[in-house]
């Protein structure tokens, strides 16, 4: 049994905490929201009145906040100077690259171990305890995060030094994006050609135009009745944290001088989508802009 402070409880990081305190880890937990707390406590959890004070006692912070500017104010004011020397620190926030590589830095100079291991999955992944995780850090912290990554998940996948998670992860949901565009673009096409949806499906999931977002996730109602778009695109995963990835994808590729067109266009479509007030709907909803409606 493990002493871990966990920090931010919201859709994803209450269910994995939750996942801790059922594998019998000793978890401490704090959110600037108390109802959060409120429920982290009644799944086995122990109340903080601050970060600085879950941390102290903690031989593992684990970290679920909103983006960089979070982690970096959370570690800076409270985990950094209030942790015991030797802590291993997990960060899995989807966040910027280089606020990753900052934060890890810092742990380091302060004599602490970090992983950032960003996920995918959902918040039924979260509960379910079935989340990827994209771990970005040393050998000798993977190794010592892995037992606690899979109380929370299924898939760890260690992708290199400080900030790799997130590349990982932001590289990834680029490929959603876009995909799911190109797929909703022939759906919409398909159909002013007279074809119908589960025709075009039948074909293009056997054949060279097969992708998640075709075969797990398609855009119409019909072919995949698991989907989104069975349910009026009430939300597995959101228009608005899709759009997040893409511009943390956007601005990644600026900082690393690399040129990606489809990535930008994702980025535009989907701010646009967003914008018009569709930032709740899943992302798959985009299909509905695309046709015009
Ligand atoms: P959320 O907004 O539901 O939860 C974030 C929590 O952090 C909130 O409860 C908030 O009160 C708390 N918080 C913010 N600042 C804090 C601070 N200074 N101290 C303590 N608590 C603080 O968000 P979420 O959906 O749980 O997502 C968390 C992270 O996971 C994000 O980076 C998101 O991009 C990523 N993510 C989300 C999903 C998803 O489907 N929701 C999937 C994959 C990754």
């Amino acid at each position: 049994m493990a002493k871990i402070a966990f920090i931010g409880l919201g859709n994803m990081g209450g269910p994995m905490a939750a996942n801790l305190c059922k594998a019998q880890h000793h978890v401490t937990a704090f959110d600037l929201s108390a109802a959060a707390v409120a429920a982290a406590v009644e799944k086995g959890a122990h109340q903080a009145k601050s970060a600085a004070e879950a941390v102290k006692e903690a031989e593992i912070v684990v970290t679920m906040l909103p983006a960089g500017k979070h982690v970096r104010e959370v570690y800076e004011k409270d985990v950094l100077p209030n942790a015991k020397k030797g802590v291993l620190l997990i960060d899995c926030s989807t966040i910027d690259v280089d606020s990753a590589r900052h934060v890890a830095g810092l742990a380091q100079k302060a004599g602490h171990e970090m992983i950032d291991a960003p996920v995918s999955g959902g918040v039924g992944g979260a509960t379910a305890g079935t989340l990827t995780f994209m771990v970005g850090g040393s050998e000798v912290s993977f190794a010592k995060a892995r037992p606690i990554l899979e109380k929370m998940g299924k898939n760890i996948v260690h992708a290199g030094d400080s900030g790799n998670g997130q590349a990982a992860k932001i590289c990834n949901n680029m490929i959603l994006g876009i995909s799911m565009i190109a797929v909703s673009e022939s759906f919409m096409l398909g159909k002013r050609l007279g074809l119908d949806a589960q025709k075009l499906f039948d074909v293009a999931s056997t054949a060279s135009g097969q992708c998640w977002s075709l075969t797990n996730y398609c855009p119409v109602p019909g072919p995949v009745p698991t989907s989104p778009a069975n349910r009026d695109y009430q939300a597995g995963f959101t228009a608005a944290m899709m759009l997040k990835d893409l511009l943390l994808a956007q601005q990644a590729a600026s900082a690393a001088g690399a040129t990606t067109p489809l990535g930008a266009e994702a980025a535009q479509l989907f701010s646009l989508f967003v914008n018009s007030g569709h930032g709740a709907k899943d992302f798959s909803g985009i299909i509905r802009m695309l046709d015009g409606k």
